[in-house]
C-alpha cells in the first residue's frame, strides 16, 4: 500500500497522540479499559462450587483452598451451613486439600459458620484488597502457587486473589439475594464478566480438570 505523501503529518499526528496517551497513563497509574479486564480474568470458571468435583484442586497442585462464603458456598442469610456445604468441604479435605473460609463479612458471622463446617476461617478479609490473605499464607507457611480461592465476585474475589498471585475459580452467584453492599458491586460485574464471557475469557473448569 503506498501512502500518500498528504497523509503524512496526520499519520505523525495519531503517533504521538498514541504515544502521549499510553506515556499519560503510566505515569498517573491509570489502566485502560483492556488492560483492567486481563486483571478480572479467573483461572477457570464454573456454575457454582457445588458442580466442581472435589478432587479438582489437588489435581491442580492446590493444598490451601480460600473459599467464599456469601453466595459461594451459601446465602447470606443462612447462619448455619447447609448439609450439601458441610459436605463438600469435608470431601475436599479428605482429598488432602485444607479448606478454609475468607469472607468480608463480620467475625461473629463467619466463625460461627465455619466452625459448623469444621473448617478454619479469615473474617473481615477486606477484599478486594489482598493484605490479610497475604499475612493469613505467610502465617500458614503456604506458597502462592499451592493456593486456590473460590469466589463469586469480580469486585472482591478476583481482584484480591490476583493481588496475593493465587489463582482464582470464579462462580455465579448461588442465590438470587445479596446484602445491599455487593449490589454496587454487581452493577460493575455483570459488564465486565459478559465481556470476559464474549471474548472466550472465562475458561470451563473442565478445561483445567487434570492439569496441573
Ligand atoms: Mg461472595
Amino acid at each position: 500500500m503506498r501512502i500518500q505523501f498528504s497523509k503524512i503529518p496526520f499519520l505523525y499526528c495519531f503517533v504521538r497522540i498514541k504515544y502521549f496517551f499510553s506515556h499519560f497513563c503510566r505515569v498517573f497509574g491509570i489502566i485502560s479499559y483492556i488492560d483492567m479486564c486481563k486483571k478480572f480474568i479467573p483461572f477457570a470458571h464454573a456454575q457454582s462450587i457445588y458442580e466442581v468435583p472435589v478432587d479438582f484442586y489437588q489435581k491442580n497442585g492446590v493444598s490451601l483452598l480460600l473459599v467464599d462464603l456469601d453466595n459461594t458456598l451459601d446465602s447470606y442469610r443462612r447462619h448455619e451451613p447447609t448439609e450439601q456445604a458441610i459436605n463438600i468441604l469435608a470431601e475436599i479435605k479428605k482429598t488432602g486439600v485444607e479448606p478454609v473460609i475468607v469472607s468480608n463479612n463480620r467475625e461473629d458471622r463467619v466463625k460461627h459458620y465455619a466452625d459448623g463446617a469444621g473448617v478454619d476461617c479469615l473474617f473481615s478479609a477486606h477484599k478486594p484488597f489482598s493484605k490479610r490473605i497475604r499475612k493469613f499464607l505467610e502465617k500458614k507457611g503456604v506458597s502462592a502457587d499451592k493456593v486456590m480461592l473460590v469466589g463469586d465476585q469480580l469486585m472482591t474475589d478476583v481482584l484480591a486473589a490476583r493481588g496475593a498471585h493465587i489463582r482464582v475459580l470464579l462462580t455465579e452467584k448461588l442465590v438470587k439475594e445479596d446484602q445491599w453492599t455487593t449490589h454496587i458491586n454487581r452493577l460493575l460485574d455483570r459488564p465486565i464478566r459478559r465481556h470476559l464471557r464474549k471474548k472466550g475469557k472465562l475458561p470451563d473448569w473442565r478445561t483445567k480438570y487434570g492439569q496441573i
